[in-house]
């Protein structure tokens, strides 16, 4: 409860301490914002080896000693003070800022709700200089090696109410190292190392960010990421950026520098997760390290007291350089840059290159070598009558079909003149009714039917939404259902969102819906098992946003609908054309759930296993 208003109070103006103690409620939120400041410093300072000794999870104590430049005894108290600082002076300096930190505000503020200790030397100096944050004119000399310490204790001893918000001692103190972690990812030059209470819990040499982010982001990434480096103009984007197959449930490997800051920008991070969209199904998060740099003069850095967010002088030209730069590496994706694709056996010419795109990717069929035509047509009839082929026991059925076409009596087709046009090779069999195993030049292809197929109805409704072409095919008898009332009224509020993704979906009653048409794409699918799904998406994302930003998610669910299911037994035309329909379509090789739709085994990764040629 406020106090009632009692007429005009007096205003005063506030005590320096008091001053620092507000600004530090907006900086020093926590021991981590401590961490992040006091690096910054030392990094500002040309620190090339850092140690951070943490006790309590940094509320006890953070210290952090650097060898970088030091600071002269005569502005060490002015280094406490508020808003006094050695890298900018002007305006135009702050507009072309290079230095992590500028506002003069951080030591004061730690100063002001910590036990703070300052001890330094500069090159030249003969020996150290310590000053105390409460007392700061009057120094003493110290020992110390060229460098500075600065020891912070007792986070927020005076004032209690923000320390009440501290959280135990693990959690704070993971709070700090994930704040390293982030520095240490932008600076691989820098040797940093780690204590909690006591113990060395972290230790980072000094090597490039590749190593750096393997260290940091741990074996998943490194084994499964594309390294990335483009240009425009003043814009350059380097880093790595995960496969959607290192995806996590979490968005905790997301790393993103603007001029060697750590930022969580909304248009960066939305440009990034734009980019694997059509790869990355909603509910994953992709991994990625990237470092944009540009002049300082394009980005304002003075926006948010932590500096965490940026604004770009034009947000567009930056989010569509993010966008297509990350698009583009995504798009050259294949087993060859997960490193997956061995050295192709002797005597066979190279596999695709591992950087430039795949040689099949966005190439139209060829309809020329054998029968490519007849394959697709055989193909389109496969999901246009068979799709709700019972599940049960088809592989089990050993029929006499089955089992000619698990052991084919011809050899596949023209294999060894054409696996240029037919990087995926030709069918050999069906393994368990889940995968399709094909011969290409350099071995064995192993191929995920279903992941394949829903990757290659995805992209077919997309490219129908593009051009706004989803044909509709009408139900000869509605199928009715009985709904909830939440279903019902999104049916009836969508209907037209509903219309442009091809479904003619309309309430009966107040609990029975009729679906009367869906997508032609779709029409051999469960009506009703679709139509719950298509409604609980539109309800979930929104009408506008199903077709817009979060029309993937929807494709998605659309594409798994329909997509051939396991144990669905293929005939060897069948699966010919499935495989020449995953070399003509964009990123065929992840599902739109981030897992491999095909594996390759080279025929040397079969010798190994037989110990042949050892
Ligand atoms: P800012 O970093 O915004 O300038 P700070 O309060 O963080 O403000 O630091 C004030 C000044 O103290 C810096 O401008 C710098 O000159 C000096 N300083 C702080 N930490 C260090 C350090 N580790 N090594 C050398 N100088 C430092
Ligand atoms: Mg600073």
């Amino acid at each position: 409860m406020s106090t009632p208003f009692s007429g005009p109070r007096v205003i005063r103006q506030l005590p320096d301490q008091l001053i620092s103690q507000i600004a530090a409620g907006e900086v020093i939120e926590r021991p981590s914002a401590v961490v992040k400041e006091l690096l910054e410093n030392a990094l500002d300072a040309g620190a090339t080896q850092l140690t951070i000794r943490l006790e309590a999870g940094g509320v006890k104590r953070i210290a952090i000693t650097d060898n970088g430049c030091g600071i002269p005894p005569e502005q060490m108290p002015l280094a406490l003070a508020r808003h006094a600082t050695s890298k900018i002076a002007s305006l135009h300096d702050l507009e072309n800022v290079t230095t992590l930190g500028f506002r003069g505000e951080a030591l004061a503020s730690i100063a002001s709700v910590a036990q703070l200790t300052v001890t330094s030397r500069t090159a030249d100096a003969a020996h150290a200089w310590q000053v105390a944050g409460h007392d700061p004119q009057s120094g003493s000399p110290a020992s110390g090696a060229q460098g500075t310490l600065i020891d912070v204790q007792d986070l927020y001893f005076n004032t209690p109410a923000r320390r009440k918000f501290l959280k135990s001692d693990q959690t704070e103190y993971g709070h700090c190292v994930e704040v390293v972690r982030r520095i240490a990812l932008a600076r691989p030059d820098v040797r940093f190392t780690v204590t909690h209470n006591g113990k060395t819990t972290e230790h980072w040499q000094e090597s490039g960010l590749e190593q750096r982010s393997a260290q940091i982001l741990g074996d998943e990434f490194a084994s499964a990421r594309l390294s990335l480096e483009e240009f425009a103009g003043p814009l350059r984007l380097q880093g790595f950026v995960g496969l959607p197959t290192a995806a996590r449930m979490r968005a905790d490997s997301q790393y993103f520098y603007v001029n060697g800051r750590f930022v969580r920008d909304k248009l960066l991070t939305h440009a990034v997760r734009a980019a694997y969209q059509d790869v990355l199904h909603g509910d994953r998060f992709p991994s990625y390290v990237l470092q944009l740099d540009l002049d300082p003069a394009l980005v304002d850095v003075n926006v948010h007291p932590s500096k965490i967010e940026v604004r770009f002088r034009d947000s567009r030209a930056v989010h569509q350089f993010v966008f297509h730069a990350v698009s583009r590496a995504l798009a050259r994706t294949s087993a060859t840059a997960q490193g997956e694709v061995p050295a192709p056996a002797a005597g066979l010419s190279a596999a695709p290159s591992a950087s430039g795109p795949l040689p099949w990717v966005n190439q139209p069929m060829r309809q020329a070598s054998f029968g490519v035509a007849q394959e697709r047509a055989t193909y389109g009839a496969m999901f246009a009558d068979t799709l709700r082929a019972d599940t049960s026991g088809v592989s089990q059925s050993g029929s006499a079909g089955s089992l000619q076409s698990l052991f084919p009596s011809q050899p596949a087709p023209a294999q060894a003149t054409d696996d240029d046009a037919f990087p995926l090779g030709f069918a050999l069999a069906q393994l368990h009714g889940i995968y399709v195993l094909a011969q290409n030049r350099t071995g064995l292809v192993l191929v995920d039917m279903h992941a394949a197929h829903e990757r290659i109805l995805y992209e077919q409704f997309k490219q129908a939404l593009e051009e706004d072409a989803v044909q509709l095919q009408q139900l000869l008898i509605p199928v009715t259902f009985h709904a909830d009332p939440v279903e019902v009224g999104t049916a009836e509020e969508n209907a037209g969102t509903l219309a442009a993704l091809g479904f003619d979906i309309a309430a009966m009653s107040p609990t029975t819906l009729a679906v009367r048409a869906i997508p032609a794409l779709l029409k051999n699918s469960d009506a009703q098992a679709l139509a719950r799904d298509i409604l609980r998406d539109v309800r979930e994302f929104g009408g506008s946003r199903i077709l817009g930003a979060r029309r993937n998610e929807l494709l998605g669910t659309l594409a798994c609908h329909t997509a051939v299911r396991a144990n669905r037994q293929l005939t060897l035309p069948e699966m010919n054309a499935l495989l020449r329909q995953m070399e003509a379509t964009e990123r065929s090789d992840q599902c739109n759930h981030g897992r491999p739709t095909w594996v390759q085994l080279a025929l040397n990764d079969l010798d190994k296993l037989f110990l042949r040629g050892q």
